[in-house]
């Protein structure tokens, strides 16, 4: 098929060409971004390869339908940038790539986790400027601590599996309990016991109309003063604001993100030379028990070496007319998370 690829990075590329002979699809690379000013360079594609920021809104996909475009691959897990509803009715074919390696995630939650709980990110800018001591560095132990987790499928399970060899105690609250986390020793409890009791949270559950700032005034206040708070899932699930007050009454300790509500105008780009315009992330740099990583908790080669494999077998599978192992519904999710 021949394949428009937005929003491609030099790793995406390298990712896909060592690949792509073994399934002879066209790729073309657009460093662009998907969205209505730039829908017309799919013209005379079988397809549109996309990435989290990318808009599949209902003016997209109506110009790609006209267009004749009516396949789409996300090389990504989260589909909230899709408006699944009119895909549906226009009859697009849609696939994801719903685990590519749930561990590089947990594994980049759990390196904010110990940046932030030993300043790792502190003393590396100190001993850079030849300056050794330790005062304001006293960190503390994960062991013995009560981490709850919030959304336990693929990602959540593996940052369960991290924070159980840590020696914490683990708390989760999903929708669905999984029976091989609670065979470990994983305590499932409502949303409010997890919001009161836990040390450290974590978010792995996706962004929907139900979890959307799922994180806001209300919730921030059930926390325990000085809670840790980690999001690698989707920026929309923290309220900015409201958490950016209760960093300022220290209800909020830590805050580590690798998402951004607002992050679409800004990740992925280097503005190293730009004023930046965005007063909330602005106002988040200047906490000292802030880290912000730009959407990087997948980036791993072994990560990238999937998801290239797996976007290229749901094309396989559009091209072949075969069922969709990955294909996403309005229909069905909306019975998933109504
Ligand atoms: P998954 O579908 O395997 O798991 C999501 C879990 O969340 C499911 O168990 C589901 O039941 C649960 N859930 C749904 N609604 C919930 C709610 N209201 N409350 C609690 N739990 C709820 O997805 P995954 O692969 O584990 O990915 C999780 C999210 O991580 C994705 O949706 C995506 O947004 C994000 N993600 C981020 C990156 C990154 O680079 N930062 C990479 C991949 C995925």
């Amino acid at each position: 098929m021949k394949v428009a690829c937005f929003s491609t990075k030099s790793y995406d590329q390298e990712s896909f060409d060592r690949i792509l002979p073994e399934h002879g699809h066209k790729f073309t690379y657009l460093e662009a971004k998907l969205d209505k000013y730039t829908v017309s360079l799919s013209e005379g594609y079988d397809a549109v390869c996309t990435f989290v920021n990318d808009h599949l809104d209902e003016t997209v996909l109506k110009k790609l339908a006209r267009l004749g475009v009516k396949n789409i691959v996300l090389r990504c897990a989260g589909y909230n940038q899709v408006d699944l509803k009119t895909a549906e009715e226009l009859d697009f074919k849609i696939c994801r790539v719903p685990a590519y390696s749930p561990e590089a995630v947990a594994e980049h939650a759990f390196s904010l986790i110990l940046s932030l709980s030993r300043k790792t990110h502190k003393a590396y800018n100190r001993v850079r400027d030849n300056n050794f001591s330790l005062e304001g560095l006293v960190g503390f132990n994960l062991f013995g601590k009560t981490v709850g987790v919030i959304g336990t499928g693929a990602i959540g399970t593996a940052f369960c599996r991290i924070a159980l060899g840590f020696g914490c105690k683990v708390l989760a609250y999903d929708l669905i309990e999984n029976k091989g986390l609670k065979a470990l020793g994983i305590e499932y409890v409502t949303l409010d016991e997890l919001l009161s009791l836990s040390q450290i949270i974590s978010l792995h559950c996706p962004l929907t109309p139900g979890t959307k700032h799922m994180i806001n005034a209300t919730t921030l206040r059930q926390m325990p003063d000085g809670v840790m708070l980690i999001n690698t899932s989707r920026g929309a699930l923290i309220e900015t604001k409201s958490v950016i007050r209760a960093l300022k009454n220290r209800k909020v300790g830590y805050l580590g993100i690798d998402v951004y509500e607002q992050e679409e105008d800004l990740f992925f780009r280097d503005l190293s030379e730009e004023i930046l315009l965005d007063e909330q992330i602005a106002r988040l740099m200047t906490f000292p028990n802030v880290l912000i990583t730009g959407h990087q908790a997948f980036l791993t080669k072994e990560a990238l070496t999937q998801i290239a494999k797996t976007t290229l077998e749901n094309l396989d599978q559009i091209e072949q007319n075969k069922s969709l192992t990955n294909e996403i519904k309005f229909s069905k999710q909306k019975s998933l998370y109504p």
